[in-house]
């Protein structure tokens, strides 16, 4: 067993560390405030190649691995969950997955403009009726002479109002079930096509997300991703990138609370001598830092699985799981330590607190993982009580 990266993996570390320190870290604050989704920042990412960094570079990607992938994203989600959203959603959740399933057509039209920036992509899967129990979905396509046409409608769907590109899933015929489901690659620069910001979120405030309506959308004939049949595998093999990148996001959230607390702890005095020099707040300083160490060990255990073209399904799952639960207890951890100061808006803390709370929910709740890991382990899937 080889813990240590790389050269080129430190490298990256750093390059990202830095470009995390002097151009997010900078924003975030007025950037939750504002409720702004800053598109210059997303420009800046595109730049660094953080927008396609799995993606081989004869698409138009950074071509990395996925180990240095998970050390951008940790960086980037220390800084700020917001702008980790928007690296995870266009890298796995659309990048992914027309790499794994895209014709060579479709690679070459749509990966270089994603991953330059050009495009922003949407991964419209959840619906108003339809979250967890994701193959009931009832987004309808219907065949027409020219390819075919969309009805319905998508919730929560980050980047969804400003997307260019929608992947979304939809039912060609409800008698087969999930066996009917298909992903299209929508052009969203229709008149059917209707994003409508979310307001009012606890956390994430200069995330996009979006509620969808589907009205007579058109697609193409070739505008499908793998084939009728194949919507729920397309949508199963993006998550598996997608919980990589969140639970690496949330090492990060972690790794900042560790930070954070630190200072704050060592500068603040009461009784006459910094906080940092009491045991009990030394002990919830331990906490965090083994939380952050073992939410980083498993994320790097399903980055070297997936380098390694290994199934990890059930790691990425484990750490998805873990990191998410981790990192809600740390943001909650950090803000004792920080006494009232941590509940305003000065210190990272508060905004690590409100953006950590919908990881454990989003691409898969803590319940479906635990019945990812539970039905990996006995062989029996729980899914549906029997
Ligand atoms: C800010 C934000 C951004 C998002 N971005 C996207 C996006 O870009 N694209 C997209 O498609 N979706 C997105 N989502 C949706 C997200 O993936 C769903 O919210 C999530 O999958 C849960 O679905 P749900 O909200 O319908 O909850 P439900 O499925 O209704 O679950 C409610 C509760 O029931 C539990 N539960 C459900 N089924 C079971 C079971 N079988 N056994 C035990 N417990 C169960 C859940 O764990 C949860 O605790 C986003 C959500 C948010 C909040």
């Amino acid at each position: 067993m080889d813990f240590d990266l790389t050269d080129e993996q430190q490298l990256i570390r750093e390059t990202a560390r830095d470009f995390t320190d002097k151009e997010i870290v900078e924003r975030s604050r007025e950037n939750a405030r504002n409720h702004h989704f800053d598109l210059e920042l997303v420009r800046k990412l595109a730049a660094q190649g953080y927008l396609g960094a799995i993606v081989p570079q004869e698409y138009g990607g950074a071509g990395l691995d996925y180990v240095s992938y998970g050390l951008i994203v940790e960086e980037i989600g220390r800084g700020d969950s917001a702008v980790r959203t928007v690296v995870s959603v266009q890298t796995s959740l659309v990048c992914s997955a027309i790499l794994k399933w895209g014709t060579e057509e479709q690679k070459h039209h749509y990966l270089p403009k994603l991953c330059s920036g050009e495009w922003l992509g949407c991964f419209g899967l959840t619906e108003p009726e339809s979250g967890s129990d994701a193959a009931s979905l009832r987004t309808r396509a219907t065949r027409t002479d020219s390819g075919w046409v969309l009805n319905g409608s998508k919730m929560w769907i980050s980047m969804g109002n400003h997307a260019k590109v929608a992947l979304i899933f939809a039912q060609t015929d409800p008698e087969l079930a999930h066996r009917g489901l298909a992903c299209f690659l929508v052009d969203t620069d229709q008149e059917g096509f209707q994003p409508q910001e979310i307001e009012h979120k606890m956390g994430l405030q200069a995330s996009d997300t979006a509620s969808i309506a589907l009205e007579d959308v058109h697609v193409g004939e070739g505008d499908m991703l793998g084939e009728i049949g194949d919507g729920f595998k397309v949508a199963m093999s993006a998550l598996d990138s997608g919980r990589y990148s969140v639970a690496a996001g949330c090492v990060g959230i972690c790794a900042g609370c560790v930070d954070e607390s630190v200072r704050y702890a060592t500068e603040r005095e009461q009784f006459g001598r910094p906080i940092a020099s009491f045991q009990l707040i030394q002990s919830m300083i331990a906490d965090m830092v083994l939380k952050a160490d073992a939410s980083r060990l498993l994320v790097w255990r399903a980055g070297f699985l997936k380098d390694k073209g290994r199934p990890n399904t059930l790691e990425t799952s484990i750490a998805k799981l873990h990191a998410t639960e981790a990192a809600q207890e740390c943001a909650n951890t950090a803000i004792q330590i920080h006494g009232g100061a941590g509940y305003v808006d000065d210190h990272p803390v508060e905004r690590y607190f409100r953006d950590v709370r919908v990881t454990t929910l989003y691409e898969g709740t803590s319940q479906i993982q635990k019945l990812i890991i539970g039905r990996a382990k006995t062989g029996i899937n729980a899914f549906v009580p029997a």
